[in-house]
């Protein structure tokens, strides 16, 4: 999976804070990362580095089109605590969502930034 957004410094950046390792399975990736979209496309998710993690890709075809687990949108915010590449807005509002609600808030929050 391309992504335009993510310049090849940002693509450095990702791979230390991820320390050389897949965001989903955590084994080391290599050249051979994908760019996975957090908030997947299908639901609004963009190019924007603060939605872009490093993945084998299996692991990206894993994921396919469901939204981030809490744990994974923790471990994203724990990544980049002290990085330019902040986490992407929608994320942390999908993060205080309450369940069964998750789709209408990142929704909300994704059409936020496009205003
Ligand atoms: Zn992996």
């Amino acid at each position: 999976m391309t992504a335009p957004g993510v310049t090849p410094e940002d693509a450095h950046l990702l791979d230390i804070l991820q320390g050389g390792r897949c965001f989903y399975c955590g084994e080391p990736v290599g050249a051979k990362a994908t760019f996975d979209h957090v908030v997947p496309q299908a639901y609004g998710g963009t190019d924007d580095p603060g939605n872009i993690v490093l993945a084998h890709r299996r692991c990206n075809q894993l994921k396919d089109d469901r939204l981030p687990t809490p744990d994974e949108i923790e471990r994203l915010i724990a990544q980049r605590r002290r990085s330019r590449l902040a986490v992407w807005p929608p994320i942390l509002a999908l993060k205080d969502a309450g369940e069964g609600e998750e789709w209408i808030v990142l929704a909300r929050a994704v059409a936020a930034q496009r205003s």
